[in-house]
């Protein structure tokens, strides 16, 4: 099997702890925050003890680390003219990939955010100068992607060329320790409509990858409840929104959804599990349960 599902689970009780109820879930890839992601954490560190503990852990389940994504902070605008913001961002976005290089894991995702200027290539320059800091800061294997949005307001990474103009920026002796990964709830909101058929649905992902050089190092896959275009950034059960199931049939089926993680960011039924609760989140068992059917 080279589809590598996974979620965003609830972290009570621990980091460790959310890779306990993907495993449960059957998973076998997992997305977690470091810090709490209303916060820039722009000076917070990763205690050694939460290293090991989440590292042991995992070890423990068929989630590989390679198939860890690390959700950055929904704070850090890296794409903002404002000079004293976008150090914090930069501080924040380089600090998140120092606790994830810490930990291990395969990538960070972040979003760009907004040109509130509405000079989109200085902004494009702006987020690719947070990455090439970041990148100089922290050594090591975890790469740091470019998320696409939603497309509300100004923000940017909704289109192709967005994102192919933000890595374009990345000199090539760091671009390997770069890229991005597409939200099929971002992709639809902001006007990409994965429901026509397999081949339109490809010819999205083709001009992600004609636009950037390369293929998606992640999927977020979620369904919508905006309707196409509406620019709305709320996700839904796969099948329960505007996008449905035939369009993850799809993407499941083209090969660039092979071998990297496939994250749910779908809701969860149970948010208020105990610490010491370990079990699958029953939307999740759902969810996989589905995926598994479309393949
Ligand atoms: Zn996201
Ligand atoms: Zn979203």
């Amino acid at each position: 099997m080279t589809h590598y599902f996974g979620a965003h689970t609830v972290d009570a009780g621990g980091i460790h702890m959310a890779a306990r109820r993907a495993s449960s879930a059957g998973m076998r890839a997992l997305q977690i925050f470091t810090a709490i992601p209303k916060y820039y954490n722009d000076k917070v560190s990763i205690k050694a003890e939460r290293v090991t503990r989440f590292r042991e852990t995992l070890a423990s389940t068929s989630i590989s680390p390679e198939h860890v994504v690390v959700h950055a902070a929904y704070v850090l605008n890296t794409a903002t003219p404002d000079e004293a913001k976008w150090v914090r961002a930069r501080d924040g976005l380089t600090r998140e990939l120092a606790r994830s290089t810490a930990l291990g894991v395969g990538a960070v995702c972040f979003h760009p955010g907004a040109a509130t200027d509405d000079d989109r290539d200085g902004a494009a320059e702006r987020i690719a100068s947070t990455i090439i800091h970041a990148l100089k800061e922290v050594s090591g294997d975890t790469r740091l992607l470019v998320e696409n949005t939603a497309g509300a307001g100004r923000t940017m990474g909704r289109t192709p060329e967005e994102v192919g103009a933000i890595l374009a920026h990345i000199p090539q002796r760091l671009r390997s320790r770069t890229g991005y990964g597409l939200d099929t709830c971002h992709l639809f909101a902001s006007g990409f409509d994965l429901t026509e058929s397999a081949v339109a649905t490809a010819r999205i992902l083709d001009a992600f990858e004609e636009a950037t050089g390369e293929a998606p190092g992640f999927f977020h896959l979620n369904d919508s409840e905006g309707a196409l275009g509406s620019n709305k950034d709320r996700h839904r059960l796969l099948g329960e929104g505007l996008i449905g199931t035939e369009a993850f049939r799809w993407i499941l089926a083209d090969k660039r959804a092979r071998n990297i993680p496939l994250i749910l960011e779908t809701p969860q039924l149970n948010y208020e599990i105990a610490d010491d609760d370990d079990s699958a989140d029953p939307y999740d068992l759902q969810m996989m349960a589905l995926l598994r059917s479309l393949l």
